[in-house]
């Protein structure tokens, strides 16, 4: 009789521990990790509380050349959702082991519209070594209609995680699609104010812009922090013979004897910053509206 007492409480204790697990992908904040700050900004500002946005690449690191450690590809294998640029973005994302069914491409929409890049020279930045710009075009939201189709790709992902958030995320959505849409016109009339005059890019990082903006632009191989030698100076030269560039568009803030080297030769410099990484102060949205301005200041 004793016995028979004791069983109903062995068995609810038994079952006690799977019981959090269960509920967790229905409740408690979804745990997204995104490889690149834009993605990260777009999961962040869509999901609000309902999410743990998580970006692991260092602030020193280019998200695209990144490797994550073991600890870092561990966190994205148990993430809730992992938000993948697609586009050849995050070389390590090809390599490594996702979970298929928590992975979205936000990039699938518009696959058939990516650039193939012919030629492009190894060089290295930064401290992932050497690497080459040949193959897909990566820098995919700098067209800022692509990345409205990116962040719709989320929005879509986080609603079907969490249905029940669907009206709050859809509002937030509206307001983030109407934000880079005013912002994407704005740069379409730049486009049309230059008319096709030739621009120079520091890094071959600028294909979809150009493309959605109209830009007539080649790009030299240079990096903001490095003053220009002598070898880089003459390759841009030779290269103003034939596309004679009157500003040099930098992905940050050069150094002050780089613009002066430049000016020197009869170009000015301009910033557009694709904020594949966090930036210093602000983010996405800040970056892209300030350059955007930089660009209107630049050709009123
Ligand atoms: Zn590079």
């Amino acid at each position: 009789m004793k016995a028979l007492l004791l069983l109903p409480l062995f068995l609810l204790v038994a079952c006690k521990p799977a019981a959090p697990t269960a509920a967790s992908p229905a409740s408690g904040k979804l745990r997204v990790l995104s490889v690149n700050h834009p993605l990260h900004a777009f999961a962040s500002r869509l999901g609000g509380d309902a999410i743990e946005a998580v970006f692991p690449a260092p602030a020193d690191e280019d998200p695209a050349f990144w490797q994550p450690d073991d600890a870092a590809l561990a966190a994205f294998q148990q993430a809730d959702l992992i938000l993948l640029n697609g586009a050849s973005y995050a070389k390590w994302t090809g390599k490594a082991s996702l979970p298929t069914a928590r992975s979205v491409t936000t990039s699938a929409a518009f696959k058939d519209r990516f650039i193939q890049i012919e030629d492009s020279a190894p060089h290295s930045h930064g401290p992932e070594g050497e690497h080459s710009h040949a193959g897909t075009a990566f820098t995919t939201w700098i067209d800022l209609s692509q990345a409205v189709q990116q962040a719709e790709a989320v929005r879509a992902a986080l609603i079907r995680l969490r249905p029940d958030q669907a009206a709050a995320i859809d509002e937030r959505f509206a307001a983030l699609k109407g934000e880079l849409e005013a912002l994407d016109a704005r740069l379409l009339k730049v486009g049309e104010r230059l008319a096709k005059a030739p621009l120079v890019a520091s890094h071959p990082v600028y294909h979809y812009w150009a493309r959605r903006y109209g830009f007539n632009l080649q790009s030299v191989l240079w990096e903001p922090e490095t003053v220009p030698d002598a070898k880089s100076m003459a390759e841009l030269q030779a290269l103003l013979v034939k596309h004679p560039a009157k500003w040099m568009v930098w992905e940050g803030e050069p150094a002050g004897e780089s613009v002066a080297k430049l000016e020197a030769i009869g170009l000015r410099s301009v910033v557009f910053d694709p904020c594949g990484n966090q930036p210093d102060q602000g983010d996405f949205f800040t970056v892209m509206a300030a350059n955007v301005a930089a660009l209107e200041k630049a050709f009123p």
